[in-house]
């Protein structure tokens, strides 16, 4: 199949890309670099350097590519950000996506997968871990983003007939995960634990998250392809794990000797966020495989040669 996958440059992004290809379908990536990496691109993929905001740009790939699948990871992933400009994060999360959603549309595209995420589009949960069936009560303009751009994907999907498939992501980790911005708590205390920076936990580092391995994400992604499955789902593991835990596994994998610090809490943030996979499990055949010690070990063994390599 042809399957154009948006945001491709990226940490979760090319690793699906990578997966599509190994299983023989023909990839296009579009990305606009803005947080992605060309190291990142796989050398038998099409790449096209485009902002999902540029729409006759974005349409001169679809009439020469003539996409089947539309995979859409790309988006401005910073929640502070997001705050701190929400008419910026609205243009690169809930225009951009209308943008493709509407070529997707007119190009006769058959389905389109949707990156989107569980914990901030839930928000400040009922129940936990929270199902598909949880209210959306995004806190952050990012999360705002997500669950628009999740009812715009509906509307297509009802009125102008493109299948469409929600994958709603806990906090993905791995390789390749960017340590620069302050998305990837995992990939930034690694970077540090391992450069004789400061790993500092923000708050005394109880509040929890769903982590679940960038590998397994992918396979969600390959299954979705593969059954052809319509609808919501959460990708996630229903397992929470605190911040300080995780702080001490990565110290252990790493050999930091360093103290464990705290600085001021970020106000505003969740306490807890988990989700539930079972409607994944039951109707996909889908289940995270690497459990939180596994993953961390890998990342960190990732980590290792990366920054030794550089
Ligand atoms: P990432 O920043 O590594 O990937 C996003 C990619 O999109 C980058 O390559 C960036 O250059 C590209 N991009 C951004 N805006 C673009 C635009 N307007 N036009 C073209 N390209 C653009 O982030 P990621 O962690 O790989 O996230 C991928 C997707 O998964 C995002 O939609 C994100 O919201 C979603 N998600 C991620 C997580 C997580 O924990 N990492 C959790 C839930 C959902």
């Amino acid at each position: 199949m042809r399957i154009l996958v948006t945001g491709g440059a990226g940490f979760i992004g090319s690793q699906v890309a990578d997966r599509y290809l190994e299983e023989g379908h023909d990839i296009l990536v579009l990305d606009n670099l803005s947080t992605g990496r060309r190291e990142n691109l796989n050398a038998r993929a099409r790449f096209e350097e485009a902002d999902l905001g540029d729409f006759p740009e974005v349409e001169a790939v679809f009439r020469d590519f003539r996409p089947e699948v539309v995979s859409h990871h790309a988006a401005q992933i910073d929640v502070r950000h997001s705050v701190a400009d929400p008419v910026d994060d609205a243009r690169q999360n809930i225009l951009a996506s209308i943008n493709l959603f509407e070529l997707c549309a007119r190009h006769r595209v058959a389905r389109v997968i949707f990156a989107s995420s569980g914990g901030a589009g839930y928000g400040e949960q009922e129940i936990y871990p929270a199902p598909e069936s949880h209210p959306t009560r995004p806190e952050s303009p990012y999360g705002i983003g997500k669950v628009t751009a999740e009812m715009y994907l509906h509307y297509y999907h009802r009125q102008r007939r493109f299948r469409a498939t929600v994958l709603r992501y806990a906090n993905v980790y791995g390789p390749r995960q960017n340590h620069l911005g302050e998305a990837g708590v995992v990939a930034i205390f690694i970077t540090r634990m391992l450069q004789g920076g400061e790993p500092v936990v923000n708050g005394d580092g109880l509040q929890t998250r769903d982590y679940v391995y960038v590998s397994d994400v992918v396979e969600a992604n390959s299954v979705v392809l593969r059954k052809g499955a319509d609808g919501i789902f959460n990708i996630g593991t229903a397992t929470e794990t605190d911040v300080v835990t995780l702080w001490r596994e990565l110290a252990r994998h790493t050999g930091y000797t360093g103290p464990l610090k705290h600085g001021p809490a970020k106000a505003g943030e969740q306490l807890r966020s988990v989700i539930d996979p079972a409607k994944a499990r039951r109707e996909l055949g889908w289940a995270p495989t690497v459990d939180i010690p596994r993953g961390l070990q890998l990342t960190a063994g990732w980590y290792k040669k990366e920054l030794a390599d550089r």
